[in-house]
């Protein structure tokens, strides 16, 4: 029987790959594009013998080159820790425009079902609480983070006018705050800063009062998420993320108790255009995919702190 060909741009990254591994267990054949900007060879090292899996180093802000028939195009790649982004604002915006156009432009050729992977950063800095979909968001388009929050944006709206034009299949997830396994332990974020932190003794780094607050989904509940959605006859976009919210200052107390860590809160400034609360409403996710997802915060933290131990180990 023929196999369904997904290509995951960014599948070397830290969704990128858990998908990948998902996707290869459901019995589909796995094109992974990375440039390994912030994906990791040592994410899709245990795959690279299987017969169902190829890997391609390449930047999708140029051309993507895949022979043959593809299914799926899901267009993942992007740098998305707002450290990296700040480093490489033109990088950023490139992948979300220019990777977005030529992600699509596959999917096209390919007569292939697309998937984004967008971001709650669409909403910026929410004026309505919890956001929905239907919300268009507060985006200072010039500021520090306006390099991801618009090429984001930008990529949704070009993946709209495929599916108006051109007729496309096509998806878009707009993922919240994730965390778990896989993810660089020095990408800035503040699940994988707060947990190697505590791990090291060093200071827990809390920007402005910690009383800014985000939602944490683990990753195993946003894969599942994003394998309904590809799947489903969703054209709009839908929210993938946990709505139990806490503040950022709740979240520190809680790493140092699940490590047991003697490290000491210290507060550093707030980040400019820092969201001052997030949080999904996934009421459409609940509705349209059947989705909801199931890890407490507690329980996914302890899993990707004894990730963080061995890896620790192993280096
Ligand atoms: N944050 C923090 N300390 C850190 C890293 C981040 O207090 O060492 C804060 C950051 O200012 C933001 C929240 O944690 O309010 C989430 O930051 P992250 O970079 O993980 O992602 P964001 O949700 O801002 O995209």
């Amino acid at each position: 029987m023929h196999k369904k060909t997904v290509v995951i741009t960014g599948g070397a990254g830290f969704i990128g790959a858990h998908l990948c591994y998902r996707l290869i267990s459901e019995g589909y054949s796995v094109i992974c594009v990375d440039n390994f900007m912030t994906g990791s060879l040592d994410n899709i090292r245990p795959l690279i013998k299987d017969k169902d899996f190829k890997l391609i180093v390449s930047n999708v802000s140029g051309y993507i080159k895949i022979r043959g028939k593809v299914d799926y195009v899901l267009h993942c790649a992007s740098l998305a820790s707002p450290a990296d982004y700040l480093d490489f604002p033109i990088q950023t915006l490139k992948a979300g425009s220019l990777g977005t156009h030529n992600a699509l432009g596959l999917a096209k050729d390919k007569k292939s079902t697309f998937m984004l992977f967008s971001t709650s950063e669409v909403y910026g800095d929410p004026l309505v609480h919890p956001q929905k979909e239907d919300y268009w968001g507060n985006v200072n388009c010039v500021g520090v983070r306006g390099c991801y929050d618009e090429s984001k944006r930008f990529a949704e709206a070009i993946t709209m006018a495929y599916h108006r034009a051109h007729r496309i299949n096509t998806k878009i997830a707009r993922i919240f705050n994730t965390y778990g396994p896989m993810m660089r332990p020095n990408d800035g974020r503040v699940v994988s800063n707060f947990i190697n932190q505590a791990l090291f003794s060093k200071p827990i780094t809390i920007y402005g009062k910690g009383m800014q607050t985000r939602s944490f989904c683990y990753i195993e509940d946003l894969v599942e998420g994003l394998y309904r959605l590809m799947r489903s006859s969703c054209h709009q976009p839908v929210n993938l993320g946990n709505p139990n919210e806490f503040t950022i200052m709740e979240l520190a107390k809680l790493i140092l108790k699940l490590t047991g860590s003697k490290s000491k809160i210290i507060f550093k400034s707030l980040p400019e255009d820092d969201p001052r609360k997030r949080q999904p409403s996934i009421a459409l996710a609940k509705k349209a995919l059947g989705w909801e997802p199931k890890v407490r915060l507690k329980d996914g933290l302890n899993k990707t702190i004894d990730w963080f131990q061995k890896m620790s180990k192993n280096t």
